[in-house]
């Protein structure tokens, strides 16, 4: 499960100093210009900033971000609004790791009744880009960051790996499960989505 479907690139170490603007509708953008060697023009929309990757030879941007003006639109106002949200959310630094993850086994005993699956091995480690993974051989990890959240997202988070042992893809079958169990999952990703701005801010993962 992906942190925001926005940060699945790796995360580029660029210095905001070229940075550019325009305007679509109501919305600023701030943006910039990177030239590198890859094959085709490339949107990446990272902390509210919009990055174009372009083929070195590539000069028509103007022309990119008119085409892409309603895509851009969505992901950066989605990014904003998640942000100015993520001032009124606090991080819970209360939980040890210990009771983490007597939680998280708590949700995954439940969980995988629930669901008929079988889990094969549990991990933790930090990461950046993802609440958890999940391989077809049940082994699942989960991010440790998730401590940090409010227990109902972590057990959406435990839900969705799980879920992944009945369907792999992020398909309609699959979303099909998630939407029976949570009929209120768009806002629990929404949800997730402010707390990763929260912890990307308090622990400085740009
Ligand atoms: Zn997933």
């Amino acid at each position: 499960m992906k942190l925001t479907s926005e940060s699945k690139s790796k995360f580029l170490k660029i210095k905001n100093c070229n940075m550019k603007k325009f305007k679509i509708k109501d919305l600023e953008v701030e943006y910039e210009v990177i030239h590198r060697k890859v094959k085709y023009p490339r949107l990446e929309v990272k902390t509210g900033y919009l990055y174009l990757i372009l083929p070195k030879s590539y000069n028509n941007h103007q022309e990119l971000l008119k085409k892409h003006e309603n895509w851009i639109y969505k992901k950066v106002s989605l990014i904003k609004n998640s942000q100015k949200e993520a001032l009124n959310k606090s991080l819970n630094t209360e939980r040890t790791d210990e009771k983490f993850k007597s939680l998280i086994s708590l949700y995954v005993d439940r969980i995988s009744q629930e669901l008929n699956v079988t889990v094969n091995q549990i991990h933790f480690r930090r990461m950046k880009s993802r609440w958890g993974s999940c391989s077809c051989q049940g082994n699942i990890n989960f991010n440790l960051y998730l401590k940090y959240l409010p227990s109902n997202l972590i057990e959406y988070v435990v839900f969705h790996e799980l879920a992944h042992l009945v369907e792999m893809g992020h398909n309609k079958k699959f979303w099909n499960i998630i939407s029976n169990r949570f009929n209120d999952y768009k806002e629990k990703e929404n949800e997730l989505l402010i707390y990763y701005m929260v912890l990307a801010k308090e622990h400085q993962f740009f």
